[in-house]
């Protein structure tokens, strides 16, 4: 797990580096959905500070398992406004609001926990009708109306992209992205900073990193292959 920890860390910062970037300015998000806490504990153990969770019951056993270590949890998976009590009382950053609904639901609870609640916009940048996230017409305007709730802050967006085979296929979608969460920040909303996009994976993350990732979400190559 260290060697492998430190393989992709080695790559993130050549990865900036290739293209002026500060590798400081690149968080790794190691994505521990289906390990087991004992797998999670010695990822940790070896460096690993942000850990990315999918679904909530899981997650709430592995942080309750996991909760002497001072590490940072991301919810990055489909988020359902029912579990968003959770989400808020859990989670630093959630990577996975796609809709005003949701947004709202999340709003609500974290102001009765007296939180004011990182997110990210998910967007469903290819346009894939089997994939979650706000498609790109619709995320200025739930941007707009997200930027009214006084207990959520918009942090930037995340995507993932249609799969290819080839990083330099995928590398279109994140430079679009980019774009996007460009024209947002010049709009200076309140409660927008627009300062992460959480894009790149096992296959692609270096292609994101040169397309200007800010947050990179990394499982198999770190904790090894998921079973189906
Ligand atoms: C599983 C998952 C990842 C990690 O994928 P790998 O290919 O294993 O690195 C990243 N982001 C999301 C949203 C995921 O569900």
């Amino acid at each position: 797990m260290e060697n492998r920890l430190k393989t992709i860390k080695d790559r993130i910062s050549k990865a900036a580096e290739r293209c002026g970037r500060d590798p400081g300015s690149i968080r790794l998000v190691a994505v521990s959905k289906t390990m087991p806490a004992d797998r999670v504990r010695e990822g940790i153990e070896a460096g690993i500070t942000i850990l990315g969770e999918n679904y909530m019951q899981e997650a709430r056993e592995k942080i309750a398992e996991l909760s002497a270590y001072p590490v940072s949890w991301h919810f990055i998976g489909h988020l359902q406004s029912n579990k968003a009590k959770y989400a808020v009382k859990l989670f630093d950053l959630i990577h996975s609001v796609d809709s005003l609904k949701l947004a709202r639901e999340l709003d609500k609870q974290a102001a009765k926990i007296n939180k004011k609640q990182d997110i990210l916009v998910q967007v469903n940048i290819g346009e894939e009708a089997s994939k979650s996230g706000a498609y790109t017409d619709e995320v200025k305007s739930i941007i707009s109306d997200i930027s009214q709730l006084e207990n959520l802050s918009v942090r930037g967006l995340m995507t993932i992209p249609p799969f290819f085979n080839s990083p330099e296929k995928v590398r279109p979608y994140f430079s679009a992205l980019k774009d996007l969460g460009d024209q947002i920040r010049e709009e200076a909303l309140p409660n927008v900073k627009m300062d992460e996009l959480s894009m790149g994976m096992t296959g692609d993350f270096e292609a994101a990193i040169e397309e200007g990732a800010t947050l990179v979400r990394i499982g198999t190559a770190i904790f090894g292959k998921r079973d189906a």
